[in-house]
This record gives structure tokens, sequence and C-alpha cells, in this order.
């Protein structure tokens, strides 16, 4: 293909993060444009189509959106759906033979994740999963970190990403509600968990999780903050915790001969840190959606291999998997 060519995307699903994440940024990629919308509400279609000047051929609906297989201006269907149905619509685009990318949490379980995976290889498109923090600047630092191990072996980390107020939502939003991927885990803790595996540059051999209990007049059905411990191989521990009804967000590695921190970690704006020897963690980026799809869309245009695959999201998702399971048995230690 042409290197130089702007790849078209597909936003499925017009909620808060496609309205007020990426389809601004999508603005500001240098290698997509926003050129079709998958949506259940057909009042938005006439808002979206004004506003990023989207031809009626390229909007569809939930029903109808197999037929993007025979739309040569969309290249990639972005899947910003609840998380009970990034499986379906991922598979959908798969066997369109689009090239898929999926907002984390990637999937309800392993099987589902493993589904997208397979569906993506055998109709030979690119899977991105949407980590957004594996492409903005000082956490690439961090990653590099766990590589050089510039202040000894890695001893202790302690993640955190969580915000209160989630008390307040309505419980028929798909975030309080277990059949829909709902849950501080499944929503905010894919970050400490990933932000974990990433600052120890190696995979988790045991966990530990346990869900705190608060409101439980509100959380009916998903937890409301959950802490986990995750072990690795050579000893370093990790301690996390997410949560919808109290604030916190950061990363902090703590090494033989020093350590260094992100806070906050996971922010659209604003990550920055320092290590104990006065370095500034603090390189800017402009937008890290747009970084995120600029870089996704280089490994497409460029058939590298992405940042981001999808065997990444199913690594979380199997470990809160596990994370639940050791909650149900009063905090059992789990081997991965
Ligand atoms: P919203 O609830 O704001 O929007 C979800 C959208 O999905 C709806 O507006 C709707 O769009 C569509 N949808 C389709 N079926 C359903 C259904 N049965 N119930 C509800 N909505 C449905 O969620 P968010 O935009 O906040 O989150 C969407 C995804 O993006 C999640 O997976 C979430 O984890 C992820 N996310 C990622 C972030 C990141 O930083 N990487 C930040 C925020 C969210 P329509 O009306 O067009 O059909």
């Amino acid at each position: 293909g042409n290197p130089s060519r702007k790849l078209g995307v597909a936003l499925v699903g017009l909620g808060g993060y496609s309205t007020n994440q990426l389809a601004p940024a999508l603005q500001l990629t240098q290698h997509c444009e926003l050129r079709g919308i998958v949506t259940g509400s057909p009042e938005k279609i006439p808002v979206w189509q004004e506003k990023y000047g989207i031809k009626d051929a390229n909007v569809y609906n939930y029903e109808n959106m197999h037929a993007i297989a025979d739309n040569p201006d969309i290249d990639v269907i972005y899947v910003v759906t609840p998380t009970s149905l990034h499986r379906k619509f991922s598979v959908i685009g798969a066997n369109a033979g689009k090239h898929v990318w999926c907002e984390k949490p990637m999937a309800m379980d392993e099987a589902e994740c493993q589904e997208i995976i397979d569906a993506c290889r055998e109709n030979n498109v690119k899977l991105s999963i949407g980590y957004r923090m594996q492409h903005e600047p000082n956490t690439q630092t961090v990653m590099q970190f766990a590589k050089d191990k510039p202040y000894g072996a890695i001893e202790r980390i302690e993640a955190v990403a969580a915000y209160s107020g989630g008390e307040n939502r309505s419980p028929d939003n798909w975030r309080m509600r277990a059949d829909m991927g709902g849950g501080a885990m499944y929503d905010m803790g894919v970050y400490p968990l990933n932000g974990s595996r990433y600052a120890a540059g190696v995979e988790p051999i045991a966990v530990s999780g346990r869900h705190e209990i608060t409101h439980p007049e509100v959380f009916t059905e998903v937890d409301s903050t959950t802490h986990f411990t995750l072990e690795f191989p050579g000893g370093a521990v990790a301690e996390c915790m997410t949560s919808f009804v109290k604030p916190g967000n950061k990363l902090e590695v703590t090494c033989a001969e020093g350590s260094y921190y992100l806070r906050p970690m996971s922010n659209y704006n604003g990550v920055q840190g320092a290590t104990s020897d006065g370095r500034k963690l603090d390189k800017p980026i402009a937008n890290q959606q747009a970084a995120q799809m600029d870089d996704d869309a280089r490994a497409i245009l460029q058939d590298m291999p992405v940042m981001v695959p999808g065997e990444e999201g199913l690594r979380d998702i199997r470990i809160v998997q596990a994370i639940f399971k050791s909650a149900r048995e009063d905090g059992k230690r789990i081997e991965l």
C-alpha cells in the first residue's frame, strides 16, 4: 500500500469516550481520518455528520455494520462500546476485513479475548487494544527502566487508578452492571494491572485479590473497590488498588538502588513523575489518543507489529479473572 495515505476510521459506539476524546483526537492525527460511525442512537447521526463531515454511505447501525465489508473508505473499526459488546463488534469488524482497534478492558473473559484474536488472525487484519498509556512518553520511560534496570532490581510496585463519585451512578448505567462488564476492576483496575506489568517488565506468577465493600445498596452487582497483589519472578511484588468510590492515581517503583514514580499514571493529561536521583519524567505529549491512533495506523501502513496487541489485553483479562476468583475464595493466592 501507499504509506502516506490516511486510514479511514469508523468509531463503533458514540458515547462519552468517542465524543469527548477520540473524535477530537482523530482531528489531530497525521495518519487517520474519522470517516465512519456505527451507532444505535439515530439522533446522534445528524450531529456527527454535521460536525465531522461524515458521508451518508459511511453511517451504520449495529444491525447493518457487516456491510462495512463493502466500504473502501473504512480501513479500521474502533470499538468503543460497553465491555460486554467488545467481542461481538470486534469479530464483526474483523470478518468485514477491517483492522480492529478495541477499547480496554479487551473483553469479559479469556475465551472472548481469544475469539477476537483468532478472528483478526483469520482475516489477516491487525488488532490493537486501546491501552493509551503505552503510547505516552513518560510511561515509555518507565517501561524502558524495566528493561535497563538503572536503579537495580525492581523490588516493589505500588499502583492505583481510582476515582470517587461512582456511587452516584444510576443502577442502569452499564458500569454498574455485571453482565455489561462494569465495576471498578474491569474499568479502572486494568490501569494498575497493566501498569504493574509494564513497570515490572516480566509476567506475574501469582495473584491474590479482595473487594472492599462500601455502599452495598448502590453496588449491588459490581465491585466498588478492589485490592490486588501481584508476585513477579525474582520476588518483586506489586500492591494495587482500584476504586469507583475513592480517588488515587499513581505508579511507584522501588528498586534496590533507587526509585521512581508517575503521578498521575493514567490521566489524559499531565502524566509525570521523577526518579530518586532527581531526573524529571516530564516529556510533553500533545494528545495521547492521537499518538495512540497514529502509532496504530503506522503499524498498519507499514505492516509492522502493533505496540499493544490482543495478547496484551488477554493477559490482563486472565489476571482479572484470577483476582475475582481469589476474592471469592478469601484472598487465596492463585498461581498464574
Ligand atoms: P458510554 O456509556 O459513555 O458510551 C458507550 C456507548 O456504547 C453508548 O453511548 C452507545 O453508543 C454504545 N452502546 C451500544 N450498546 C450499548 C448498550 N447496550 N448500553 C450502553 N451503551 C451501548 O461509555 P464510554 O464511552 O465511557 O466507554 C466505552 C468504552 O471505552 C469502554 O470499553 C470503556 O472502558 C472505554 N473507555 C476507555 C477509556 C480510555 O482512556 N482508554 C476512557 C473511557 C472509556 P451509541 O448511542 O452510539 O450506540
